[in-house]
């Protein structure tokens, strides 16, 4: 191995919140540099071949850096785009969109500003954290490092619901009270794997899930009492036992220790019950946003029949709901249709009805027409078939909302024979992380 080192100028930021230079006519990304600054770089050979690049000092600073506010920040991983103003991140996924539609939808579209928040802090409403033995015997949580399994001891995240630490601290102190052990992986002893924590945004309502390795364990019952007697705002605990040599945190098995079993939000003035294992947007300040928008674009009539496809636990649909005929929501996990169907009958909504299957096989095998189709797949997008199906069907407009405009991007040319990108907006559902959420708008070509 060889070592250079040479100043070097970033030029642009990559999809993933890297500085982009270029070596030895070669395109490297390096954590934490924007564009315009200018970096003492080591560039390692291995028989003459350029290995790999790491920063070693920065040397110029540019205008749209910002001191990021987490200490945590460089070990985590977790937030990408904390070195950047806030109003630059906005502007950077709008920009983001724009080249990915460019680059692999072929199209060239004016987007519209990203919709962000007004504070991009204290925001997510579930917090997930692995629980080890640190090697000073004592109990740490946080996040996996990069490639690895281990644990970078985290007190405080600046992104997360603030009500969320004191419970997770306390659990932490009632597990040392009571000594129940942290997972070990490597001797696969030890109880606690993980700790899950919900918030409601609009009701005083918080879940508590323990993941553990087993059912029954020493001075459980001493352990739960004491959480419960730490944080009596915790409104439900659930025990989850995942007994797996796997990353996959919930296991397949659920005890119900305290209270109803599920958490209350509510978005757009309609309700809806969480529970442990369905899907549930995130940031729900950001989600009222991004639903908004996509009910606007839409301008539903009274009249319409419509689609949403890959729906959770009903959310679009049913905030669709009052303004529309009727309502189909097609959704492949039974849990989260078992909770859509208690959620429209919560809202006392009856224009609704909710189908269990795989999305591209409802729409393949059942003669239907919708006017108006949602659909929000999950980060690898749709499938040709889905598309190639919807175009038969033929609705007047399409709405996308898209968690990965790259699949997104790939999406959309299965359908620009026969539709036209009437608007395209990014919500910031991940504010100091280079995702990006984005509701597109298509309309039918009409000959
Ligand atoms: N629209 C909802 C959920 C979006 S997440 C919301 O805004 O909260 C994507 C959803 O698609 C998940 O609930 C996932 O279970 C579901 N899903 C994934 N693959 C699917 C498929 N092939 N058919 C139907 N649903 C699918």
């Amino acid at each position: 191995m060889t070592k250079q080192t040479s100043q070097q100028t970033a030029f642009a930021i990559d999809d993933n919140g890297k500085g982009i230079i270029r070596v030895d006519d070669k395109t490297i990304f390096i954590d934490n540099l924007l564009p315009e600054e200018t970096a003492e770089i080591s560039t390692t050979y291995k028989y003459g071949k350029l290995k790999y690049a790491t920063l070693d000092k920065r040397l110029t600073t540019s205008k749209d850096r910002v001191v990021p506010k987490c200490v945590y920040y460089d070990a985590c991983g977790g937030c990408n785009l904390m070195h950047l103003s806030y109003a630059k991140q906005l502007e950077y996924k709008r920009q983001k969109v724009q080249n990915l539609l460019h680059k692999f939808a072929h199209v060239d579209v004016e987007v519209n500003p990203t919709i962000g928040m007004e504070n991009p802090y204290n925001f997510r409403n579930k917090i997930q954290v692995p629980v080890r033995l640190n090697n000073e015997g004592e109990i740490i949580t946080g996040f996996f490092k990069e490639n690895s399994h281990d644990i970078i001891d985290i007190d405080e995240c600046l992104i997360e619901d603030n009500r969320a630490r004191p419970l997770l601290n306390a659990v932490k102190e009632s597990m040392r009270i009571f000594n129940v052990l942290p997972f070990d992986e490597y001797d696969f002893s030890g109880i606690v794997r993980h700790i899950v924590i919900k918030t409601s945004l609009h009701f005083d309502e918080i879940m508590l899930v323990l993941v553990t390795t087993q059912i029954d364990f020493e001075n459980k019952k001493g352990f739960v009492e004491n959480i419960l007697k730490e944080c009596p705002q915790i409104t439900t605990i659930i025990q989850n036992v995942n007994s797996e040599r796997t990353n996959v945190v919930l296991g397949k098995k659920e005890i119900l220790i305290y209270g109803p079993g599920y958490i209350k939000d509510s978005i757009l003035n309609m309700k809806f019950l969480i529970s442990s294992l369905s899907f549930y947007q995130t940031n729900p300040i950001q989600t009222e946003k991004l639903y908004s928008v996509a009910l606007n674009v839409a301008k539903l009539e009274s009249s319409n029949t419509i689609l949403d496809a890959y729906s959770g636990i009903g959310t679009i649909g049913i905030c669709a709901s009052t303004k529309v005929q009727n309502v189909t929501c097609v959704e492949i996990i039974s849990s989260a249709v078992t909770d859509s169907i208690n959620n429209a009958k919560l809202n006392n909504i009856k224009n609704i009805n909710f189908i269990k299957d795989d999305c591209t096989n409802f729409i393949v095998n059942n003669n239907v027409h919708f006017d108006v189709v949602f659909l929000d797949p999950p980060r690898k997008g749709s499938t040709p078939e889905f598309l190639n199906a919807l175009k038969k069907i033929s609705p007047k407009k399409i709405i996308y909302i898209s968690c990965n405009p790259v699949t997104l991007s790939r999406d959309l040319t299965f359908l620009l024979d026969k539709y036209e990108i009437s608007s395209v907006t990014p919500v910031d559902m991940f504010p100091q992380s280079s995702h990006v959420e984005t509701v597109i708008l298509m309309s039918r070509i009409e000959k």
